[in-house]
């Protein structure tokens, strides 16, 4: 497995393989990042795993130095699953210094839900992925349905970039109780774990008031609201959407449009998000 650090050497080890499939990551690689690895090697000749924590996708007050970094246990484990490279930048290399800022936004998509709490989010992460994507330049990229609002803004930017790059959606991998993985799972202790669970048993009770023939978005969001506050935790959003526009709806009716359901929501210092997409039977 080759590592790189610098764009230079990247390029030159991309520029020896055939097709790339590229998955980016923040590290503290888990079985979700490493199921985005699986269905990368069946997509292409190779895979890229991009392991960078963001500075430009993390508020002042946010976790950014905290964040988890476990570098060589990462490599380790995109070894084991035969990644052909891994591209490990430093901040000054993906933003140089003597480089002004650049801004990129996908604005009709990233200024709700996630864009009204976390106003920087989307324009650090736009930033980052096209800086990722030009670099590797790979023929494939995927990403989770996790982070089902940020899959919509990367689909919509590499479009509206006419990037020759296909966006390849994955589902979410849970543990056997159903929280979603995420790195910051680890902040998590058992009771607070306990609490978090709660984001995906409200997008549960969601499904299942739509199933039985709830047509009103605001009940099915009070329903969400509902379930996340008997487990004390403080809902950012809950929200029923169109599962491509991201618009809020009048009215449910999943014969003509389909729904996604969308919490995000703080177990004390933690954030959380989650999602279901719900589909006409
Ligand atoms: P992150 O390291 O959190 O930036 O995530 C890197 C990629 O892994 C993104 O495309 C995420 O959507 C994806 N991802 C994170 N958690 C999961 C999960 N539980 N299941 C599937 N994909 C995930």
């Amino acid at each position: 497995m080759i590592v790189t650090h610098t764009i230079d050497e990247t390029r030159q080890r991309r520029a020896a393989l055939g097709t790339v499939a590229l998955v980016p990551t923040m590290g503290a690689l888990h079985a979700g990042h490493l199921s985005l690895v699986r269905r990368a090697k069946q997509l292409a000749d190779h895979v890229a795993v991009s392991i960078f924590v963001n500075p430009t996708q993390f508020a002042p007050h946010e976790d950014f130095e905290k964040y988890p970094r476990p570098i060589e246990s990462d490599l380790a484990k995109c070894r084991a699953e035969g990644v052909d490279l891994v591209f490990n930048p430093t901040v000054d290399e993906l933003y140089p210094p003597a480089v002004g800022a650049i801004e990129l936004s996908v604005p009709e998509l990233a200024q709700t839900l996630e864009g009204e709490f976390r106003p920087h989010f989307f324009g650090g992460v736009c930033r980052v992925v096209a800086k990722l994507l030009n670099v590797v330049r790979p023929d494939v990229a995927c990403f989770g349905q996790k982070d089902y609002q940020q899959l919509r803004v990367i689909e919509a930017m590499t479009a509206g970039l006419c990037l020759p790059i296909r966006i390849e959606p994955c589902p979410t991998v849970r543990d056997d109780d159903g929280l979603a993985l995420s790195s910051r799972n680890a902040y998590l202790d058992d009771k607070q774990r306990k609490r978090g669970l709660s984001l995906s048993m409200a997008l549960a009770e969601a499904e299942r008031a739509i199933a039985d023939g709830e047509t009103d978005p605001d009940e099915v969001e009070g329903a969400m609201r509902r379930v996340m506050a008997t487990h004390d935790v403080r809902v950012d959003y809950a929200a029923v959407r169109h599962s491509k526009t991201l618009k809020p709806l009048d009215l449910i009716n999943l014969a003509l449009e389909p729904v996604v359901c969308l919490v995000a929501a703080h177990v004390d210092r933690v954030r959380l998000i989650d999602n279901r997409v719900v589909a006409a039977e």
